[in-house]
């Protein structure tokens, strides 16, 4: 369990030692391993809305109040890993298997970049069907298509020459959560064909190659602890990925994590501020398992500090069988609908809606392809 005593009261003292730490942060001071656990195991909601209100002022002073859109495909639900918290791992066969053709992908993106979208995620779990040389078509023809689009690929763990070929055909980012960065618990979420080491080794091949890279992590998984959390903390501060995709843990009834209970909202609004107030320069999505968990989550997270909303364009039944977690937010909805929301939770926020490409701020798209 985390963040144990968020809902107890705390002295007046800790409360302001637990300030100075967020304050240190805010000031780009580096913390330790220890540093990060005490203030996980101190942390009190009071302290809450002031971490919020640091996280979006920092977040303004470098991105303004853009929300940067992004058109999300979920090109397939077809994996060959087994992570025992995902509801479209390869052992699950109640799962609708699909996947979308070359030409599908290519229409979904062209048409999405004719409504103004200008970068294009490509997600699925470890489908062997797509190789190199079927992605790099696909990734050349939107190019060619769509002048001036990034391409974010979330498409899981691959050797270093493939992420090289997927550069070199123009892709601009990658996402790759690390789950978790503590070794214990990343074995307790995967099977043993699954090392933590490779993910990391993953994680700085992306990064030495060029792409904009991403890491992330679920709040509140199964058997997560402060201990855990905070090497997280340590890591992201170091790593200072491009990205962060972080949201709560919410379960899937096919999993072997079934009966585990789903993260909570305040715990992952935390995580979210202290995540921009760690690394300031990170675009970090409101994701869809932070809507999915309380209807105003989205909303919460863009006052926590978050500054990117993916919306689906897969179409409606792809988007039903593509559920890593129950409950997922917005399946029936049409796009343009949950743009309306969207657009609504945006202006709440006192922010703007931003279709251009809306790179990390340190980085500039790939030329390549
Ligand atoms: S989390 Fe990703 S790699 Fe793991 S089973 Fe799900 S889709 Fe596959």
């Amino acid at each position: 369990m985390i963040l144990k005593n968020f809902n107890n009261e705390i002295s007046q003292d800790l409360k302001i030692k637990v300030l100075d730490f967020i304050n240190d942060l805010d000031m780009g001071h580096k913390k330790n391993y220890d540093d990060f656990l005490w203030f996980l195991n101190n942390i009190n909601y009071q302290l809450l809305p002031i971490i919020q209100e640091k996280a979006c002022l920092t977040r303004n002073k470098i991105y303004g109040n853009s929300v940067f859109i992004r058109g999300l495909i979920e090109i397939s639900n077809y994996c060959q890993r087994n992570c025992f918290y995902c509801g479209i791992r390869k052992s699950n066969d109640k799962v609708v298997r699909y996947r979308y053709s070359q030409d599908q992908i290519i229409s979904i993106a062209t048409q999405a970049y004719q409504n103004g979208y200008h970068t294009i995620v490509m997600q699925g779990g470890e489908d062997l069907y797509y190789t190199d040389d079927i992605l790099k078509d696909i990734i050349v023809k939107i190019k060619e298509l769509c002048p001036g689009i990034a391409i974010t690929l979330s498409l899981g763990e691959k050797n270093k020459d493939s992420y090289q070929n997927l550069f070199d055909c123009g892709v601009d980012r990658y996402l790759l959560r690390h789950e978790s960065a503590s070794n214990n618990h990343y074995q307790k979420l995967h099977p043993v064909d699954m090392s933590l080491a490779n993910r990391m080794n993953c994680l700085h091949n992306l990064k030495a190659i060029g792409y904009q890279a991403g890491a992330g992590l679920m709040i509140g998984s199964p058997f997560q602890t402060n201990e855990d959390l905070a090497t997280d903390l340590l890591f992201l501060q170091n790593f200072q990925p491009a990205m962060i995709g972080m949201g709560p843990y919410m379960s899937h009834v096919d999993t072997p994590f079934k009966n585990q209970p789903n993260g909570t909202l305040d715990h992952i609004l935390l995580l979210y501020s202290i995540a921009r107030l760690i690394c300031p320069k990170a675009l970090i999505p409101s994701t869809t398992a932070t809507s999915s968990l309380d209807k105003l989550g989205r909303l919460k997270a863009l006052q926590s500090g978050c500054n990117v909303i993916m919306i689906n364009l897969s179409d409606l039944d792809k988007r039903q069988s593509y559920t890593l977690y129950n409950n997922k937010s917005y399946l029936g909805d049409e796009s343009h609908e949950y743009l309306k929301l969207i657009k609504s939770d945006i202006m709440k926020a006192g922010m703007i809606i931003d279709f251009s490409v809306g790179h990390n701020i340190e980085m500039k798209g790939n030329n390549n392809g």
